[in-house]
C-alpha cells in the first residue's frame, strides 16, 4: 500500500465522524471503525446488512424518500438529520452527508458518504427553544409591556400587551420601533443617562416615565430594565413597563385630600391626632405639631412627651381628666388646658376633644382627637376681665372718694346753712341781708347738690339696695300733693291727680326710691312750666300672674324738650338748652339719678315731649302685688301659655334680679327651660358647654356687655356654621333703636321693662314657626 493510501486511511480511522458506503440497494459494503462509538456495533456486524434497518419503521420510510428509486434522481445530500437506533435500544440523531457512486459506464453502485453524532447539539437547541418559548409565555402573561431592546433602544422583542398599551400593530413592529419614541420628548435624554448608567452597572431600580402612545396620548408609567450580556459585553436590555395612571390618580387624590386638611387645620388653628392602643403608637397631624412647637423630625408624639408640653401647673388635672375618662369606659373627653410651646417657650391655651373606642370586650382600640389654639381666645378674654375690673374699681375708687368728699364738705356746710339761719332774726342793714339772703340760698342749693352727689355715687358704687316692702302708692301720692302745692304756691298751676281703679292698694317695692322718682319728676314739671298744668296719672301697663307694670305718668304743659335732646337730658349734669332750666336750680343730676334707680328697680323712665307744648315723663316698673283677699284688686289667674312645640332650652344674659325673675317665671310657665347667665362673659362661657335654641340677652351688662357677647358669638358661628336666635333686651329704648339692634345680628328686639305679651310675641316671630300653635288663655 502506498504511503498516501496509509495516510487516508488514518485519517479516517482517526476522524471523529463515520465512513460509510452502500450498495445499490443500500447495503452496507464499508463502514469505519468509528461506528462502534456511534451505534455500539463492530463494522463487520453490519456489512451486507440494509442502512434502513438501523432506524424504526417510520424514520425508514422518512429517509427513503431521499433515495427514492422509482425517480432514479440519484442526488448528493447534505446534513441530513435521521434517527438510528443503538445497539443498546436508544436513539442517536445523526447528521449524514453523502454522495452517489457510479461505475465506468455510469451505473449508479450505491452511495457514500459520513454521519455525525448531533445528539448533544440537539438537546441544546431544544433548550433553547424551550426556554425561549417560556420567556415568550411569561412575557405575555405579565401585566406590565416586555419589551427587549438592543443599545440603541430598537425593539427586538414586544409583548402583546406592549403593542396594546402603546397603540402599535405587529406591521410598525416589523417596520422597526425605537424604545425612545415611546418615551415623551423632554424625557428622552433622562432615558438615555438611565440606560447608560444601567450598562455601567448601576442599580437604577424602577424609574417613572411619561410614555407616549402611538395616538400621540399620554399616560404614566414605571420602567424596570436589566442589561443583556453576551460573554462579558452588554447587548441590549430587557425591560418590563407599567401603566401606573390609577395609582397616580389615587397618589393623586389623596395628596389632595391630604393638602386640604393641612390647610384647613391651619386656618382653623386647630389639630388632629389618633392613638393605636394595639401598636401604643400615636400620630399627630401637621398643624397639632405646630401649635405644640415641635416638629415630626425631633418629637415622638407619645403620651409622655405631650404631658412634657403641658403647663405644669395643668399637668395632674389633664392626667387625671383623661385617665378617669378611660377608667369609666366614657366615649368622648373634652377639657381645656395651657401648654408650653416648645419652640418658644410660650405659654398657650387649647381646648382637647376626644372619642375612645373600645372592642367588644371594653378593652380600648383606639383614641381619636381633636385639640384647638385657644390662645388669642384666652387672652382676649383674659384682658377684658381685667380691663372690666380695673375700670370697675376704678369707677368704685371714685364713688367712695365722692362719698368721703360729700360728706366732709357737709360737716361745715351744716354749719353755714345753721348759723345763717340764726343769723335771719339779727338786726341787719338792707345790705348785709341781701348777702345773708345769697348766702342761705347758695346754701341749701349746695346742700342739695351734695345729697344728689351722694345718691349717684351710691348707685355706681354698688351701695344702694333696693328694697322689697309692702307699702300704699295712694299714701304716698297724698303726701306728694302736699309737698308740691308747697312748692307750686306762687305759679297757680292747675295739679291733676288720676289712680285707675286697678291699681292695687298694696304694693311690694322700694317706697321711698319710687317717691325719690316721682318727686324728681314733679319737681321738673313745676319747675319747667309757667301757665297750665301739670297731672300726675297712674294707671297699669300690665296686669299678669307674675305681677303688675306700673306706669306713673308726670304730664306738664311747659317748655318741652327738643327732639335731639330727649336722650341727653339723663346724662350727669346735663343742664340743658333753656336759660331757665340754669336760673330754676337744680344740679342736671335728677334725671340721671331717677333713670338709674328705676334701671336698678327693672324699669325704666321714658319721655314724650313736645317744644313750647309740654311734656310727660313716664317711670314704668314691674312690681310684685301683695295678695290681700279683702281686696278688690284680685289678680287674675297666673295664664297658662300653651306650647306645642318642644320646650325651648333659653339661655337668659341679665344682670337684673327683676328683670330675671319675670323672664324666667313667664318662660317656665310656656315649659321651657331657662339658665342665666349675669353677664355676657359667663354667657359665652355657658354656650360653650351646652346648646340653647334661643337667648334673651340685656345690653347693659357688667364685665362683658350684649353687643360685644354678641359679636364673639357671631364670629365663633362663621366657623360652625350654627345660628342661635338672640334677643335683646334694652333698657333706654329710642325710635329707631330696633333697626340698630337688628343690624348688629341680634334677631329681635325687646325694651325694658316689657310686658309678659311682649315677650311672647317676640318669641313668636323670631322662632320658626313649626314650633308654635300656642294659645293665651
Ligand atoms: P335739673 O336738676 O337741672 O332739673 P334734671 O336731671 O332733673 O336736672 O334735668 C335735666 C334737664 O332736663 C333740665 O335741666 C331740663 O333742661 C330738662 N328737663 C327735665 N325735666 C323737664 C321738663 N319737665 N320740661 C322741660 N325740660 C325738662
Amino acid at each position: 500500500m502506498s504511503s498516501e493510501h496509509e495516510r487516508f486511511k488514518k485519517m479516517v480511522e482517526d476522524s471523529q465522524d463515520v465512513f460509510w458506503e452502500f450498495d445499490e440497494n443500500a447495503n452496507f459494503t464499508y463502514l469505519s471503525r468509528k461506528i462502534k462509538d456511534l451505534l455500539g456495533f463492530e463494522p463487520e456486524e453490519l456489512i451486507g446488512l440494509n442502512a434502513f434497518n438501523l432506524m424504526s419503521a417510520d424514520e425508514a420510510e422518512r429517509v427513503r424518500r431521499y433515495f427514492d428509486p422509482i425517480s432514479k434522481r440519484h442526488l448528493p445530500f447534505k446534513h441530513l438529520e435521521n434517527i438510528n437506533i443503538h445497539k443498546d435500544g436508544h436513539e442517536v440523531i445523526i447528521e449524514s452527508s453523502g454522495t452517489p457512486i457510479f461505475d465506468e459506464e455510469g451505473l449508479f453502485r450505491g452511495y457514500r458518504g459520513i454521519d455525525r453524532d448531533i445528539s448533544a447539539r440537539k438537546q441544546v437547541e431544544t433548550f433553547l427553544r424551550e426556554s425561549e418559548e417560556r420567556f415568550r409565555t411569561i412575557a405575555e402573561m405579565l401585566p406590565g409591556a416586555v419589551f427587549e431592546l438592543d443599545l440603541q433602544g430598537n425593539l427586538r422583542f414586544a409583548s402583546r400587551r406592549a403593542f396594546e398599551l402603546f397603540g402599535y400593530s405587529a406591521e410598525d413592529f416589523n417596520q422597526g420601533l425605537n424604545a425612545f419614541e415611546m418615551v415623551v420628548p423632554k424625557e428622552r435624554a433622562l432615558a438615555r443617562d438611565r440606560m447608560h448608567q444601567r450598562i455601567s452597572g448601576e442599580e437604577v431600580g424602577g424609574v417613572e416615565y411619561t410614555a407616549l402612545r402611538k395616538d400621540g396620548s399620554t399616560f404614566p408609567v414605571i420602567l424596570n430594565m436589566i442589561p443583556l450580556i453576551k460573554g462579558h459585553e452588554p447587548v441590549g436590555f430587557l425591560g418590563i413597563m407599567t401603566d401606573i395612571t390609577e395609582r397616580k390618580l389615587a397618589e393623586d387624590s389623596l395628596r389632595k385630600s391630604q393638602e386640604l386638611l393641612i390647610e384647613t387645620q391651619r386656618i382653623a388653628n386647630m389639630g388632629s391626632w389618633i392613638f393605636d392602643a394595639e401598636t401604643n403608637q400615636a400620630t399627630w397631624s401637621e398643624e397639632a405639631y405646630r401649635i405644640f412647637g415641635v416638629t415630626p423630625q425631633t418629637f415622638i408624639p407619645s403620651y409622655i412627651n405631650f404631658l412634657n408640653i403641658v403647663h405644669p401647673d395643668d399637668r395632674a388635672f389633664v392626667e387625671e381628666t383623661y385617665s378617669k375618662s378611660l377608667d369609666e369606659g366614657r366615649e368622648t373627653s373634652e377639657f381645656e388646658h395651657r401648654i408650653i410651646r416648645m419652640n418658644t417657650g410660650e405659654v398657650g391655651y387649647v381646648h382637647l376633644k376626644c372619642r375612645h373606642e373600645y372592642h367588644p370586650d371594653g378593652t380600648r382600640s383606639r383614641t381619636v382627637g381633636m385639640l384647638q389654639d385657644i390662645t388669642d381666645r384666652k387672652k382676649n378674654e383674659l384682658a377684658l376681665q381685667l380691663a372690666s375690673k380695673s375700670a370697675e374699681f376704678a369707677n368704685r375708687a371714685k364713688s367712695i372718694f365722692l362719698a368721703k368728699v360729700s360728706h366732709e364738705i357737709r360737716t361745715p356746710l351744716t354749719a353755714i346753712v345753721g348759723f345763717g339761719e340764726l343769723m335771719e332774726d339779727a338786726e341787719l342793714t338792707t345790705e348785709h341781708r341781701k348777702y345773708l339772703d345769697a348766702i342761705n340760698s347758695a346754701g341749701s342749693t349746695l346742700s342739695l347738690l351734695i345729697n344728689d352727689i351722694l345718691d349717684l355715687s351710691k348707685v355706681e358704687s354698688g351701695e344702694l339696695v333696693i328694697k322689697q316692702e309692702v307699702f300704699s302708692l295712694q299714701e304716698h301720692i297724698k303726701k306728694l300733693i302736699d309737698i308740691q302745692k308747697q312748692q307750686n304756691t306762687n305759679k297757680n298751676l292747675s295739679f291733676d291727680v288720676s289712680i285707675d281703679s286697678d291699681v292695687p292698694e298694696s304694693l311690694v317695692g322700694d317706697q321711698y326710691r319710687i317717691q325719690q322718682i316721682m318727686l324728681n319728676l314733679l319737681g321738673n314739671a313745676i319747675k319747667f312750666t309757667e301757665k297750665g298744668s301739670v297731672d300726675l296719672a297712674v294707671s297699669l301697663a300690665e296686669k299678669s300672674g307674675y305681677g303688675i307694670l306700673l306706669d306713673i305718668a308726670v304730664k306738664d304743659t311747659g317748655i318741652g324738650i327738643p327732639t335731639g335732646l330727649q336722650e341727653q337730658i339723663f346724662e350727669p349734669f346735663f343742664q340743658g338748652f333753656d336759660s331757665r332750666s340754669h336760673h330754676c336750680g337744680g344740679s342736671g343730676l335728677g334725671l340721671t339719678i331717677s333713670q338709674s334707680l328705676a334701671g336698678l328697680m327693672g324699669g325704666t323712665i321714658r319721655v314724650e315731649s313736645q317744644e313750647g307744648v309740654g311734656s310727660t315723663f313716664h317711670l314704668i316698673i314691674p312690681i310684685q302685688i301683695k295678695i290681700d283677699n279683702r281686696s278688690e284688686n284680685h289678680l287674675p289667674e297666673k295664664e297658662r301659655l300653651h306650647w306645642s312645640g318642644p320646650a325651648l332650652k333659653v339661655l337668659l344674659a341679665e344682670d337684673n334680679p327683676i328683670n330675671i325673675q319675670l323672664v324666667k317665671a313667664v318662660l317656665e310657665n310656656m315649659g321651657h327651660v331657662v339658665t342665666v347667665a349675669e353677664n355676657g362673659m359667663v354667657a359665652l362661657d355657658t354656650l360653650q358647654a351646652n346648646t340653647f335654641d334661643l337667648m334673651l340677652m340685656d345690653i347693659q351688662m357688667p364685665v362683658m356687655d350684649g353687643i360685644d357677647a354678641l359679636s364673639v358669638l357671631r364670629d365663633q358661628e362663621q366657623i360652625s356654621g350654627k345660628h342661635l336666635m338672640v334677643i335683646a333686651l334694652t333698657a333706654y329704648a329710642l325710635i329707631g333703636d330696633k333697626e340698630k339692634y337688628l343690624k348688629m345680628g341680634f334677631d329681635g328686639y325687646l325694651s325694658k321693662p316689657f310686658t309678659t305679651k311682649a315677650l311672647v310675641d317676640e318669641l313668636v316671630r323670631v322662632m320658626p314657626r313649626e314650633n308654635f300653635a300656642f294659645i293665651t288663655k
